[in-house]
């Protein structure tokens, strides 16, 4: 019999239907078996936070500080992906919230913000990259999961230091989706190991998650970092190419020295 949702809600999912999660990794961290319903995505989101309010703006990108203030936004540290406005509150970035509401995962490397840039391609050569629907575990010898890595935050605004200890997961997550600021991310498959972008979620994913990653480019080149250095202010440019999907991620695993 296949197993459906606990919270016998109206449309159900087996678990195995979205992600390919071997059935010990379930049975050892959800003995319930957990599956990812919109009703479960729903609950996962509010175990996270209830504040999760977004309106959008079309004008954001263009008011003045005191008008951001009043909004309840601030211009601060540049996220991964470029963009400065984030929540006076919880420090997410608001054009990344956008991207996240709109259920887009992905990113270019050439495209990340120049403090990320380097830091995230030595990441990405830690995770096993797979298909889609399977983890995509994490290559590493310690047996603490999940590990900690050095990333800028909305923190390195004020901070001695560019960077700080994050979780794997998050920094992961703020990597492909976009940066949350004090918000936590969650594995919908219940794997420790586990740095797949489509089984990371957080308050903000409101359905649920792709099937594909929209864009993973993981290959520097030469050409799209030089329209990074002259456009660093545009706030569209880590959304460059995003509407091409990869038919196989693995075409894109190897990464330039
Ligand atoms: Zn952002
Ligand atoms: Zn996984």
């Amino acid at each position: 019999m296949r197993p459906f949702c606990i919270f016998n809600c109206v449309k159900k999912f087996p678990v195995q239907y979205l992600f390919n999660v071997r059935k010990t990794t379930l049975k050892k961290n959800y003995p319930q078996s957990l599956h990812l319903c919109m009703a479960n995505l729903h609950r996962i989101s509010q175990s996270l936070s209830y504040e999760t309010n977004f309106r959008y703006d079309p004008g954001m990108a263009t008011k003045s500080e005191e008008e951001l203030k009043a909004l309840g936004f601030y211009q601060g540290f540049p996220c991964a992906h470029g963009h400065t406005i984030r929540s006076l509150e919880k420090h997410w970035c608001y054009f990344c919230v956008q991207k996240i509401l709109s259920n887009t995962c992905g990113f270019d490397i050439n495209y990340l913000h120049s403090s990320y840039k380097w830091k995230y391609q030595k990441l990405w050569r830690l995770v096993e990259i797979n298909s889609f629907k399977e983890c995509w575990e994490i290559k590493s010898d310690s047996v603490y999961l999940p590990e900690r890595v050095k990333m800028p935050s909305y923190r390195s605004e004020y901070s001695r230091d560019l960077c700080e200890n994050m979780n794997l997961h998050k920094a992961i997550y703020q990597c492909a989706w976009g940066d949350i600021g004090k918000y936590r991310v969650t594995k919908t498959c219940g794997n420790s190991r586990c740095a797949n972008p489509l089984h990371l979620i957080s308050s903000w994913n409101r359905t649920l998650p792709p099937k594909t990653i929209n864009q993973m480019v993981l290959d520097f080149d030469a050409q799209k970092l030089m329209v990074y250095a002259n456009n660093k202010e545009d706030i569209d440019l880590s959304m460059q190419g995003m509407k091409m999907n990869i038919a196989n991620p693995l075409e894109h695993k190897n990464i330039a020295e």
